[in-house]
């Protein structure tokens, strides 16, 4: 007796694993709504000494220029911005700002580009932020109906004072008002496992990356500011700017696995080959 209810017992739990894993596979392939990724130009960044870019000491004395790219998702009948670039102001200043050892300049604004699209900053849903570094953040007051998906640890390490290198307090300020849904977890953000937001914290305490799934393209996983450029990702170089070196490494083996896992397509997202290789706006990935 003790034999069958054994019996019995592991076949219910090999049916019950059965159908989790069946569940899995179904939601695996489940018709999805129709996913675009569109590149967005929300700057450019000119260093003339790039030092800290790495505390290996690759950098020293080199200059760089790195594009800063927004990214917008269109899913459905829905949009979802990644982080928000410079400010649409900066664009008015053809000579740019000089500040945290770098040269900002904007050719247009990320305004514009939504608007070649037909869309409103109204019409966003989510603005989903990497992390709160002032090229990511400039434009967070343009959207005060979106709900702003960020990490919690985040948040709360931009408002501390002083206010922490990097971060633009005023350009931040908005989200005290704005709907913030604040989490520490991995997030996805539609349910359908299309736009995933993971945790790949030691740039920033909150960083993230974001993983976007697309029927002809596949998967494609966007650094944040894990990586500045291909070079970092390919040698595992940590900035000398980044809060944690151990954090940062964990965070590279976790980008690098997942990529491999999954055959992504890997987007460095302040790499400029990488943003050269995205097709040029208004044209998309699906
Ligand atoms: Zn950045």
């Amino acid at each position: 007796m003790k034999r069958f209810r054994y019996l019995v017992a592991s076949a219910l739990a090999l049916v019950a694993a059965t159908s989790a894993l069946a569940q899995e596979a179904a939601s695996a392939s489940a018709p999805q709504a129709a996913v675009r990724l569109y590149t967005l130009d929300c700057g450019l960044t000119e260093f003339t000494d790039a030092a800290y870019f790495s505390d290996t000491g690759e950098y020293d004395g080199k200059s760089l220029a790195l594009p800063t790219p927004c990214y917008l998702i269109r899913h459905g009948t829905e949009w979802l911005l990644w982080d928000t670039g410079n400010s649409d102001r900066l664009a008015a200043l053809p000579g740019g700002v000089t500040k945290f050892g770098g040269r900002f300049t904007m050719k247009r604004t990320l305004a514009s580009q939504l608007a070649e699209l037909g869309l409103k900053p109204d019409d966003i849903r989510f603005v989903a932020m990497s992390h709160l570094h002032q090229d990511h953040t400039g434009n967070l007051g343009l959207f005060p109906k979106a709900t702003v998906l960020i990490a919690a640890s985040e948040l709360n390490w931009a408002r501390g004072k002083p206010t922490p290198f990097g971060v633009d307090a005023t350009a931040i300020a908005p989200l005290v008002q704005a709907h913030v849904e604040a989490s520490d977890e991995d997030r996805d953000v539609f349910g359908d496992g299309s736009v995933r937001i993971l945790k790949a914290p030691g740039h920033t305490p909150g960083s993230r990356m974001l993983l976007v799934r697309l029927a002809k393209t596949g998967p494609v996983l966007i650094s944040g500011d894990l990586f500045h450029t291909r070079q970092n990702y390919q040698q595992t170089l940590v900035p000398a700017v980044n809060l944690s070196r151990a954090d940062t490494l964990a965070s590279t083996q976790r980008f690098s696995r997942l990529a491999a896992n999954m055959h992504a397509r890997v987007v460095i997202q302040h790499a400029p080959e990488d943003f050269a290789s995205m097709p040029a706006f208004p044209k998309f990935l699906d």
